[in-house]
């Protein structure tokens, strides 16, 4: 379990931090063509976080277009969230479904709902669907069983579809009793696993506060042959620490269970209810686009998830063969595609603030950048 490793990371990681000094253009050069013949270590990592003037992020950028876009035929993986609840008795700081907010519209889908919104999500074309939901008690592993079941039920046999599980923390049954039901991966943002920030923001919650049960939880869905999504929450941390850690995590996971995370998340701390939020390590756009190249210089096997908290200009500018993007999320509520998209308003009923794009227009985008999608994209081992 990686909470085994988590001291000595942190040790690691806090001593290459503190020491760590910003690369000239020859030392980027330098640990680009190290890179070549092995794997980059974290202390080089750590360097190129530090990349951050304008020639040495130059540099990166153009490292990135030459080695990870094709000249034609670049490939992104949608995925589209369905939210099930916004109900939580959790109390994160960053999150309009907190239970501390009392002005949220909150909503949960019944089945029948589910079976209205995943149905108007599959007329659209897509058939990688995330289930996204608060810590809400009524949901209960069991209840999940047969909400998956629904699903799996309305794609069909759709060759690519599958579906994932964004939830409160599991057991090792419960993810196992979800992979007979149909579940293909389980998406956990750890947050920060910088242990003081992390119970900052989230020692007061009854479910998150529990710091190693949670941070174990990508191996618990691993162990049970899930595929998994992991990252942090940009904006709760320093995050050169988040991203050294997610990258010794996505490297635990695949020493124990020999296949890495799919693709590292890449939320950063957006508005909730309308309100903008000024947390004290708010990662702006020079640090959050560093991340991005960093996490695919280090792993280039893992995607990257770009996804509606950015503008589609910010993305495309970032988007390389490969990479998981979400045009669309039902506007971050349970129902916002079809059920609820008129009764319950986004800005009080929605997780927090983003920016959605229909269909046409995300097509039409990824054309004049030279990329194609597929909607239909999980591949399952041969039996
Ligand atoms: S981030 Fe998740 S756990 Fe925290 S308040 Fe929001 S929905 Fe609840």
């Amino acid at each position: 379990m990686f909470s085994a490793k988590y001291a000595s990371l942190d040790k690691q990681i806090r001593e290459i931090l503190e020491n760590v000094e910003a690369p000239s253009e020859e030392r980027v050069k330098g640990i680009l063509e190290e890179r070549k013949t092995e794997r980059l270590r974290l202390s080089g990592v750590a360097e190129l976080l530090k990349a951050g003037n304008d020639k040495t992020f130059d540099l990166l950028r153009d490292f990135m277009i030459d080695n990870f876009r094709k000249s034609e035929g670049n490939k992104l993986r949608n995925i589209s969230p369905v939210y099930l609840s916004s109900y939580c008795v959790d109390t994160c700081g960053y999150c309009q479904f907190s239970a501390n907010r009392k002005d949220t519209q909150r909503t949960r889908l019944s089945l029948s709902q589910l079976e209205e919104e995943v149905s108007a999500v599959i007329e659209e074309g897509n058939h990688v669907i995330e289930f996204t939901l608060a810590t809400d008690p009524e949901f209960t592993p069991q209840k999940l069983v047969e909400y998956i079941a629904k699903t799996k039920e309305l794609l069909g046999d759709r060759e690519g579809s599958g579906i994932l599980l964004c939830s409160d923390h599991l057991t090792q049954e419960a993810y196992r009793e979800l992979k007979s039901a149909g579940l293909w991966g389980m998406v956990q943002w750890d947050e920060t696993l910088d242990r003081t920030k992390y119970m900052k923001w989230h020692g007061q919650s009854p479910r998150k506060r529990h710091f190693e049960e949670r941070m174990d939880n990508h191996d618990r869905a691993m162990s049970e042959g899930l595929e998994v999504a992991t990252g942090v929450l940009f904006g709760l941390a320093e995050f050169r620490y988040d991203v050294l850690m997610q990258i010794a995590k996505a490297r635990h996971l695949e020493e124990e269970y020999g296949r890495k995370p799919f693709v590292f998340g890449t939320p950063r701390i957006k508005p909730i209810g309308g309100r903008v939020l000024h947390p004290k390590h708010e990662t702006n756009d020079r640090r959050y686009e560093t991340a991005l190249m960093v996490y695919k210089i280090a792993e280039p096997e893992i995607a990257r998830w770009l996804q509606t908290r950015e503008t589609p200009e910010l993305n495309f500018k970032n988007i390389l063969d490969g990479d998981v993007y979400t045009y669309r999320c039902g506007e971050v509520k349970p129902g916002g595609y079809k059920v609820n998209k008129k009764a319950v308003d986004s800005c009080k009923g929605g997780q927090f603030g983003v920016n959605e794009l229909e269909r046409r227009s995300f097509e039409s985008m990824l054309r004049d950048t030279g990329f194609s999608v597929n909607y239909a994209w999980i591949k399952r081992p041969t039996q």
